[in-house]
Order: C-alpha cells, then sequence, then structure tokens
C-alpha cells in the first residue's frame, strides 16, 4: 500500500481480476438507487481513472466547490476495480437520469 498510482496501474479485483484501479465513495459501494456521478472534465492523461459519487456527495461538492479535506472526509473514497465500477453505476444510476448539464 501507499505506492503512488502511475498511469498503467493495475489491481487484483477477486471478481474480475486484473483492471484497472477506479475510485467511488463508500456510500456508493454498498449502496444502491444514490445516483451516480462523474467529472464532466476529462481524465488526466496522467492518472486515467475513473472516478464516481453519489447525489449527497454530489450537493457537498457543489456547496464546497472543489474536492477538500471536507468532501473527502466525507465521501471516504475507496478503491475498486473498473468492472466492480460497472457493476455499481448499474446499481445506482436512476433510471430518469440523463447526463444532462
Ligand atoms: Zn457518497
Ligand atoms: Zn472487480
Amino acid at each position: 500500500m501507499g505506492n503512488p498510482l502511475n498511469k498503467s496501474s493495475m489491481m487484483e479485483c477477486p471478481t474480475h481480476g486484473l483492471r484497472k484501479p477506479s475510485f467511488v465513495c463508500s456510500h456508493l459501494q454498498c449502496g444502491e438507487g444514490l445516483g451516480f456521478h462523474q467529472p464532466s472534465e476529462p481524465h488526466d492523461p496522467e492518472l486515467p481513472f475513473q472516478h464516481a459519487w453519489c447525489d449527497e456527495y454530489d450537493s457537498i461538492l457543489i456547496e464546497e466547490g472543489e474536492w477538500n479535506d471536507r468532501s473527502e472526509g466525507f465521501a471516504k473514497i475507496m478503491v475498486i476495480c473498473e468492472g466492480c465500477l460497472d457493476v455499481i453505476r448499474k446499481r445506482n444510476i436512476r433510471v430518469n437520469e440523463k447526463n444532462a448539464t
């Protein structure tokens, strides 16, 4: 643990095998129907990992205006594999939710 990520970082998932890591808030990891938000800006090419968070965290993010200690403390970001992220997305995304910004 504690190794800095680089763009070729991989992780071993017990379900999906060797995959890229991605980051979700802890609520999404065990919740369902919480909403699913991802960054609107393109990924940093040096850190091409997916991030996702729930509705509640999204409103904190809007309030705080940025990722900071408070928002990160709330989110309790977890590292999971991309395959697991896909499962979480399907479980949390709202049917009527459009990616309209
Ligand atoms: Zn959350
Ligand atoms: Zn997985």
